[in-house]
């Protein structure tokens, strides 16, 4: 058997964090099985659904390095199928016309209300003759489900799933206007795409026990079912905006990685050992449905951060300096910046990246931690820069000159000659190179001082220097 899995999507928001570790789970597991992953697009609901969100749904699953087979498939152009599988279960006695009235429906659900129970549909039109249907009400099309017994559902993460058939009542397949419900079109589509495994969140589980009617109606084989818990923010509820519940692209412009929130997506819910950090290759080699947990997991920024933080340090140095690149059509502007670097600029990142990644834990950070490669003369200085410029700007009295008479423009050409003025004027180290690093840099951290005037350069090192050192101290 082929392992085909799928993910579908409603087009009615953007891909969020959640559905991104969906689709991540039938991806991987797909992968793992050499199988096939299906991408469908549900966009039975013509009022929600919009081009935007498709958009995002396609950009946000690329940008997670998701890639499914085959072409997307549209539900709504199926809708003729939905609706012949329908009326094929009406001509095998199998689902009825229903003539219920939505007053009548709405006199139903007040009544079970009144009565304290959940609201069912009371199958009154389950063995009428159509005959008697009143004048001028379109019917729907109802299931009849079976009245006794069970429906039960063997779930690959929730295990055995029990539910009292006289506690579902006939659900409809095809509304009055001819147009299949989500719960009919979702059987259908997975039967036709011969989907063997259905990796989703459990607030479909109840779903799954209806939709398990239908193939049983159809006489299909039912998929495997997978039923995630889903993801909750830190305080153990509902994953709140501020603790996350963004969508996927939101991540990307916090300065995320792709294949660091694909990590820590993996982890949320899943586990092997107690290991954190896996290659594509080892995720793929070892996922498996057995091992995502039963309760929601918790969804922590300062884990993902830290994770980022390790993609960074490993990743390429050119690598990074396209993935902050990338970053500039939205931030861009508000640094100076244009939408690209400029080719000389891009490899001075690229020489200074070493230092530049140590520290940041997004790109984000990054791109501002490189401020003082792409900062225009004379320089801002930030607040602490200004004051460690203050407090020792006369330690670097006579450096210029010192520094002009260099030839050997290196990280260790340079300290050689800072070392020397420091020594010359009984300071330490640290109280030349600090006020120097506020010069340079504008900042009061940054990568090594000397890595930082290596990849400066010799005529801006003392340029951005005599611009600080000339009288008038700089705002
Ligand atoms: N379209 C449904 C949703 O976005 C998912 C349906 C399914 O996975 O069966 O929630």
């Amino acid at each position: 058997m082929t392992v085909v899995t799928r993910f579908a999507p409603s087009p009615t928001g953007f891909l969020h964090i959640g559905g991104g570790r969906t689709a991540l789970f039938n991806w991987l597991y797909a992968k793992r099985h050499g199988g096939k992953m299906l991408l469908r697009i549900e966009d039975t609901d013509r009022e929600r659904s919009t081009d935007a969100a498709i958009e995002a749904i396609l950009d946000g699953l690329k940008w997670l390095g998701l890639d499914w087979d085959g072409d997307v498939v549209y539900q709504f152009s199926r809708a003729a199928r939905h609706k012949e599988v329908a009326e094929s279960l009406l001509a095998e006695g199998r689902a009825y016309y229903c003539y219920a009235t939505p007053q009548e429906l709405e006199e139903m659900r007040e009544t079970a209300r009144r009565e304290g129970r959940p609201s069912r549909y009371d199958g009154r039109w389950r063995d009428r003759d159509p005959a008697e249907a009143p004048e001028g009400v379109k019917p729907v099309i109802r299931l009849k489900a079976p009245t006794e017994g069970e429906t039960v559902v063997e779930d690959a993460v929730q295990g055995r799933v029990v539910w009292q058939n006289k506690d579902l009542d006939d659900l409809v397949l095809l509304r009055s206007d001819g147009t299949p419900t989500y719960m009919l079109a979702v059987v259908v589509d997975d039967h036709d795409m011969d989907v063997t495994h259905v990796i989703r969140g459990d607030d479909h589980l109840t779903n799954a026990a209806r939709q398990t009617q239908i193939y049983k109606a159809l006489g299909w084989d039912v998929p495997q079912m997978a039923h995630v818990p889903l993801i909750h923010g830190p305080d153990g509820a509902k994953l709140s905006k501020r603790h996350g519940a963004l969508g996927v692209e939101a991540y990307r412009s916090l300065g995320y990685l792709p294949e660091a929130l694909r990590n820590y997506l993996v982890r949320l819910g899943w586990s092997h050992g107690d290991q954190e950090i896996f290659s594509t290759e080892e995720l793929i080699q070892a996922f498996d449905l057995s091992s995502i947990g039963r309760s929601p997991a918790r969804f922590d920024f300062a884990k993902l951060e830290n994770l980022n933080g390790h993609y960074m340090r490993q990743a390429d140095d050119a690598y990074l300096v396209e993935a902050i690149e990338g970053l500039l059509p939205e931030l861009g502007d508000e640094r100076g910046l244009g939408r690209t670097f400029p080719p000389a600029l891009k490899q001075k990142l690229v020489a200074a990246m070493p230092g530049l990644k140590e520290r940041a834990k997004t790109l984000v950070e990054l791109l501002d931690s490189a401020y003082y490669l792409y900062a225009q003369r004379p320089l801002k200085l930030d607040e602490k820069a200004q004051s460690l410029l203050g407090d020792g700007r006369a330690r670097l009295d006579g450096i210029p000159a010192k520094l002009r008479a260099v030839t050997d423009w290196s990280a260790a050409g340079v300290e050689a000659v800072v070392r020397e003025h420091a020594e010359a004027i009984g300071a330490k180290l640290g109280q030349v190179a600090q006020p120097l690093r506020a010069a340079l840099t504008g900042r009061a951290t940054s990568p090594g001082l000397f890595d930082v005037m290596a990849v400066l350069g010799k005529d801006e090192t003392l340029s951005r220097l005599e611009d600080q050192l000339s009288n008038a101290p700089a705002a």
